[in-house]
């Protein structure tokens, strides 16, 4: 009998999905994720030595599920339809990640590595693909190396087929023929016991409502860190934008570099401690609650780090050892659509905060430094492309410049030498027969 970690993830017979609309994810997150379902398919007798497992994606979470189940004994096919494995990762070399990075403000959040020793874990907790904090494109590199174990065979360039699968075998203990297809048109099919979809949250919505031109996508290797990138747009207040803003801002690798750079002892233990706990609060309502409320939760959680953030700075503390964070970052603005920031992680929110409130008191303590964050409610309608400013280009101008036009007032004007539009997520195209994940996981996940 399946358990309801399982049962919760199934959207046909024989048949889950971890991905599509389901919230919330972070590569760590997805690899736990995927374990939990091979634990729970095994004991359920779903998969097993005489019922192999196909597992379609091969991502962070399509890899991770095929190499737990193949080092457990079960016969393994992972289909990735790309060329390798792990492309997202691997065409990225500017994004810092890192397994623990969303765990802030619980404790072990600057390990750098998942899993953690706390008292709060067992230290015996083992995950499918370990690995520490790093730049992506490296770190694909090391997981692709550690996928391979007997009893996995990995084919890429294999896509699910067109056709409907169909149960075969005995009515007591079924089994599913899948039709597969190749980039080249090959066509196959294979019978398995089970099958874990893992094709990812979809494309990334990287361009304005007009207009064709768009930024760079998340996982594309970008210039935000480099002087290059000297006035910046950031559109959107997701956690993408967020991270994005952070990074141009301090021209940091990541979150936990600022945190350490000075804001930490700041923060006191009773201050961590209500972060915690409306961290907490707010995640319990988004996973229960069926969208309409979404904005109010968003709304408090973001009232109770700005009250944390305005209370560190009425304590005056001294600014000289902070300044350095915005010393040599970028000018940044800030569009979003609402006041309050969405979903994002939590050290993203409160670094972002943190950082327009050092800004404005670094500029109100010396007249004539100016402003250099700032957030706008407005909306992004285009991006329009100025072209060079000198001819030829000089060293010194970046070749590009970038104006914006937005669809309400309040927006800040060009040019900007980068826009980066983070604009969420457009579903992934299912098969006609398949339908679509659980959007929300209510229940709680951890290896076993
Ligand atoms: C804007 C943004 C910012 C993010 N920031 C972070 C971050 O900072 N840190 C972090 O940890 N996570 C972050 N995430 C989340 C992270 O990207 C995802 O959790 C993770 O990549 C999901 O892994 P996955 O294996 O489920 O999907 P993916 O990595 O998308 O892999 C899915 C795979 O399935 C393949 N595929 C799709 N359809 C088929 C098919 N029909 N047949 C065969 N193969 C198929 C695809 O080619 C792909 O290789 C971010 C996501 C976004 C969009």
């Amino acid at each position: 009998m399946p358990g309801p970690f399982l049962i919760h993830h199934m959207v046909a017979p024989l048949w889950a999905d971890i991905g599509g609309p389901l919230a919330p994810v972070s590569i760590r997150d997805q690899m736990l994720r995927a374990q939990s379902i091979v634990s729970e398919a095994r004991h359920a007798g779903a998969i097993g030595a005489q019922r192999p497992f196909l597992v379609i994606g091969g991502g962070a979470a399509g890899a991770a599920a095929a190499r737990e189940a193949a080092l457990n004994g079960v016969p393994t096919l992972l289909i990735e339809r790309n060329a390798h494995l792990f492309e997202r990762q691997a065409l990225c070399n500017t994004r810092w990640i890192d397994p623990a990075q969303y765990d802030w403000p619980h404790g072990w959040y600057d390990t750098g590595a998942y899993p953690v020793t706390s008292p709060a874990f067992p230290a015996a907790i083992s995950v499918p693909i370990p690995w520490t904090a790093g730049f992506a494109s490296n770190l694909a590199i090391q997981w692709r190396a550690s996928v391979p174990v007997p009893g996995l065979s990995i084919a890429c360039g294999w896509q699910l087929g067109a056709r409907q699968p169909s149960l075969v075998g005995p009515a007591s203990a079924p089994l599913l023929r899948v039709p597969l297809q190749s980039t080249t048109m090959k066509s196959a099919s294979v019978t398995v016991g089970f099958v874990l979809a893992c094709v990812g949250f979809g494309s990334e919505s990287t361009s304005p409502p007009s207009g064709s031109t768009r930024g760079t996508a998340f996982w594309e290797s970008d210039s935000l860190q480099t002087p290059t990138a000297s006035r910046v747009l950031v559109a959107g207040a997701g956690d993408g934008a967020l991270q994005d803003f952070l990074r141009a801002a301090t021209r940091r690798k990541s979150a936990l570099d600022i945190w350490q750079a000075g804001v930490g002892p700041l923060v006191s233990k009773e201050q961590l401690y209500l972060l915690t706990s409306a961290e907490e609060l707010s995640a319990r309502a988004y996973v229960w609650s069926d969208g309409r409320a979404d904005k109010q939760i968003h709304a408090d959680l973001h009232r109770v780090h700005q009250d944390v953030v305005d209370s560190i700075f009425a304590q005056a503390p001294p600014l000289s050892p902070l300044a350095p964070l915005l010393a040599s970052g970028a000018e940044v603005q800030l569009v979003s659509r609402e006041k309050h920031f969405p979903q994002c992680y939590a050290l993203n929110r409160f670094l972002v905060l943190f950082l327009l409130k050092l800004d404005e008191c670094l500029s109100r303590a010396e007249p004539t430094r100016r402003r250099r964050l700032g957030v706008h409610v407005a909306s992004l309608d285009k991006i329009v492309e100025y072209g060079t400013t000198t001819s030829p280009p000089s060293a010194a101008i970046p070749p590009k410049l970038w104006d914006a036009v937005y669809s309400s007032a309040g927006g800040p004007q060009g040019p900007f030498d980068a826009i980066v539009v983070r604009y969420g997520i457009t579903q992934p195209a299912r098969p006609w027969w398949v339908p679509s994940a659980i959007a929300r996981q209510a229940l709680p996940y951890r290896p076993h």
